[in-house]
């Protein structure tokens, strides 16, 4: 039987969130337009007032925040409450650039375990579980976020943070952990690494996993239940609005639902900023209606997904997300045609090859350069050059039916590759230096 922590909110028929929704909206864009400057100029240049804000129909009338916004407005002109009541501040990890910081009363803490308590249940947790949290400590928000969420939920909490591969599996074993949380990447590094210790997912008793952060495939996913023996259940967040608990998956296993009686999303254009209906894939927005600290109205993810409100055998009603594609800006231009690392990831596994790639794209006399370093697997090593070629070819053949250009394959010694404790870096854009 599905377990909910917040029955009444998961739940919820679609009406009364609207309304929850429209009344923590109208205070909150009033919260913000008194508190903080940047913007109350924003809207004022474009002509709207808190007044023009009577419920989420009017959400498209206000100007949108991105990522530019943040770092202008470094370190404190988003700000919403006096600096005297924030308790915590967390920083992105700044995989795309300088770092933004986002501050966070009590209260901001509590409803941000509450979604990470949500999202534990979701996975199966109860107090019975031991939740070993595997996602790094610090000014990142994925050990702290799941960290308050497993304590809240009751669970025996092992705040382990990310790194020293053996003592994590050893600590799994002796301890008996049921639930890990960590990054997708790092979640196969560990089941490699119980691989190569000799062991096999019955030497431990984890049963689910709640792993993000960074964009995985399906592929990656079946990849690690096999290696670890668990369910493995999506999770995902941003420091802008929180950390990870945004959204979570449940047993279906087919998108992540919201947490909309705190985020509103909305589907754009990345264009033109245009409100797409549902079912079309872009740019995921959200705005924070309960957040008092670092309150963000309209905030650009860059993500891009799909928002679906079918109704899920859950019995959830929060409106879900797919899985996220990518980040605009982790899609890659090569010769003229978009390619994500995803859709080289989903080759690789199909094809029986280890999830541990790199891409590396460069730009040589006026042509893009597509070039993809592949582990081997020990099984597929072979000692004649030419077997070597010929499962080079092969991939190279399989990706272009992905994505449409060919690459260079180049299959390298299995453990050759770095792996990764917290979010992979899968693409190395040398063009950026010769710009
Ligand atoms: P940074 O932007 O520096 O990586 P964050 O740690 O705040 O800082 O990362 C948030 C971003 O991580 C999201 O905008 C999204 O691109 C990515 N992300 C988080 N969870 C997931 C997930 N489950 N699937 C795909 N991408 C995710
Ligand atoms: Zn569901």
């Amino acid at each position: 039987m599905e377990r909910y922590w917040n029955e009444e909110i998961e739940t919820m028929s679609r009406d009364d969130m609207k309304k929850l929704q429209d009344e923590r909206l109208v205070k909150q864009v009033k919260h913000v337009y008194d508190n903080v400057k940047y913007y109350r100029d924003l809207m004022d240049k474009k002509g709207v007032k808190p007044e023009d804000i009577k419920g989420t129909d009017d959400l498209h009338k206000l100007p949108f925040l991105s990522k530019s916004d943040l770092r202008d407005a470094y370190p404190y002109g988003l700000l919403a409450t006096p600096l005297s009541e924030c308790v915590r501040i967390h920083s992105t990890s700044g995989t795309t650039g300088k770092r933004v910081v986002a501050f966070y009363t009590q209260n901001d803490i509590d409803m941000w375990e509450e979604c990470t308590a949500r999202a534990i249940t979701a996975a199966g947790g109860t107090k019975d579980d031991i939740c070993q949290i595997a996602y790094g400590f610090g000014l990142f928000t994925g050990g702290a976020g799941l960290n308050g969420g497993s304590h809240k939920v009751g669970c025996l909490t092992v705040p382990m943070s990310s790194g020293n591969t053996d003592r994590q599996i050893t600590f799994m074993r002796d301890l008996g952990a049921t639930i890990l949380c960590c990054t997708p990447s790092y979640a196969a590094y560990i089941g490699e690494t119980l691989h190569d210790m000799g062991l096999t997912p019955d030497d431990i008793q984890l049963k689910a996993g709640i792993f993000g952060a960074e964009p995985w495939t399906e592929e990656m996913r079946r990849s690690i239940e096999k290696s670890l023996g668990l369910k493995a259940y999506d999770i995902y967040g941003l420091t802008e609005t929180s950390g990870p608990g945004v959204a979570f998956e449940c047993s279906e296993q087919n998108g992540m639902h919201i947490n909309e009686d705190n985020f509103i999303p909305e589907i754009i254009d990345p264009e033109t900023g245009e409100v797409l209906p549902e079912g079309e894939i872009g740019e995921l927005v959200f705005t924070s209606i309960t957040k008092e600290a670092f309150p963000l109205l309209r905030y650009r993810t860059r993500d891009l997904c799909v928002l679906s409100r079918n109704k899920c055998s859950c019995g959830r009603t929060l409106i879900k997300m797919s899985k996220p594609k990518g980040r605009s800006d982790d899609m890659m231009i090569i010769r003229g045609v978009n390619v994500f690392p995803s859709q080289i990831e989903t080759v690789l596994i199909e094809q029986g090859y280890s999830p541990n790639y790199l891409i590396e794209v460069d730009r040589i006399n006026n042509s893009d350069t597509l070039d993809v370093s592949v582990e081997m697997n020990p099984n597929q090593l072979s000692d004649k050059v030419k077997d070597m070629q010929k499962q080079e070819r092969a991939l190279a053949e399989a990706m272009k039916l992905m994505i449409g250009i060919s690459p260079k394959v180049h299959l390298v010694s299995p453990k050759s590759l770095q792996r990764s404790e917290g979010k992979a870096v899968r693409v190395i854009d040398k063009r950026k230096l010769h710009d």
